[in-house]
């Protein structure tokens, strides 16, 4: 976050401004208490929201439960049950209805998970789930019945990863997944930053997070100093759906990161009734670009049981794909793809089909 400077007062105004700017940052949760002080009860949730009269028709699932930061909830509109942020985190009983073809694990993860916290899709990449924890719990998550239990990787199979992407030389890019690889301490992070760039082979680290959006403070001094001292190229692909998830403090943060030499990129989802309209495909793209953050991708739906009520006809998103590009500069405009379980690569979608010219 930004240093504080106090320059050119008095010594007297000095002091006064001191006291002033240590008590409010006394009152500022840090990110870890901001991780550990989620929302996790519909019904603060929809009081905090003036939204208590809809509790009636409120679905509590068992197992991913409701999980959302307070900064994030702070970006909502109260009074809206429709709210774009909010239809993303609570959780609906339309979850319960199974639709065909939507499955626990739609990319058949489990297929290209050699050993414990890694995966290997792509030649020259392996994903590695460091954690199964995330601040926030989208109700869209392809990996929401995914076996953390038995894939986050412990100290003692650091070695086993290291070994494998040692015998594999064509590997040289390495992604932090989960769970959200923000979620853990900055040394268990580091930790993994220090055992990857001793692998020379490895010239890229990527992390996919949704940290910075949710709780937008994880973007400390201390992370992006680290980040901004690794040998390796740092690449965060932030995950935001949505202009208004992107507010000041948010877009502040992100900045500050971009200023610190790293690559930022956004990958969003395509969710019904959250963001599958043309003004807030534009709105996100601009947004983020002010942010000092790329359009990257523009992903389809993975047909995730529980999910399918977020899920738009291909059709449509070709059509609203065909709109974003007569309306923003080509370097707003993110790749649309969907993955296809066991192709080497995203799969861009194909746009032409069904159209004449
Ligand atoms: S932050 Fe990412 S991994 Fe975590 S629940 Fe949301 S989509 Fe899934």
């Amino acid at each position: 976050m930004p240093q504080l400077m106090i320059n050119h007062l008095p010594p007297q105004k000095n002091l006064q401004m001191i006291a002033t700017v240590s008590e409010e940052a006394d009152t500022t949760p840090s990110w870890q208490q901001q991780l550990a002080d989620v929302v996790t009860d519909s019904d603060e949730l929809l009081q905090m929201l003036e939204l208590s009269a809809v509790k009636a028709s409120l679905y509590l699932p068992k197992g991913f439960g409701l999980r959302v930061p307070r900064s994030f909830v702070r970006k909502m509109q109260k009074g809206n049950i429709n709210d774009p942020l909010l239809r993303q985190v609570l959780p609906n009983v339309q979850e319960t209805t199974a639709v065909s073809g939507y499955v626990p694990d739609p990319l058949l993860e489990h297929a290209h998970n050699p050993i414990s916290g890694l995966l290997h899709k792509y030649q020259s990449r392996v994903l590695l789930t460091v954690t199964g924890a995330c601040a926030i719990h989208c109700r869209y998550c392809f990996r929401q019945h995914f076996d953390y239990q038995a894939n986050v990787p412990k100290q003692a199979q650091l070695l086993a990863i290291q070994h494998y992407i040692t015998a594999h030389p064509d590997i040289n890019e390495v992604i932090l997944s989960g769970g959200d690889p923000l979620s853990v301490s900055n040394r268990r992070l580091f930790g993994w930053l220090d055992a990857l760039e001793a692998l020379p082979q490895i010239s890229t680290i990527r992390l996919h997070t949704r940290l910075p959006v949710v709780i937008p403070d994880r973007l400390e001094a201390a992370l992006l100093t680290r980040l901004a001292a690794s040998r390796c190229q740092i690449v965060m692909v932030i995950h935001s759906n949505h202009a208004n998830e992107i507010d000041t403090q948010t877009l502040q943060a992100l900045r500050e990161a971009s200023s610190y030499g790293l690559l930022l990129l956004n990958q969003a989802v395509l969710l019904k009734a959250v963001n599958n309209t043309l003004a807030a495909q534009m709105a996100l793209s601009q947004r983020l670009f002010a942010a000092q953050v790329m359009p990257y991708y523009l992903h389809l739906l993975d047909k995730v049981a529980g999910a399918a009520h977020f899920d738009i006809h291909q059709q449509e998103a070709i059509e609203l794909y065909w709109q974003l590009l007569k309306h923003l500069p080509g370097y707003l405009v993110p790749k649309l793809v969907q993955e296809v379980p066991s192709h080497p690569f995203k799969m861009p979608v194909d746009i032409f089909q069904g159209r004449s010219s």
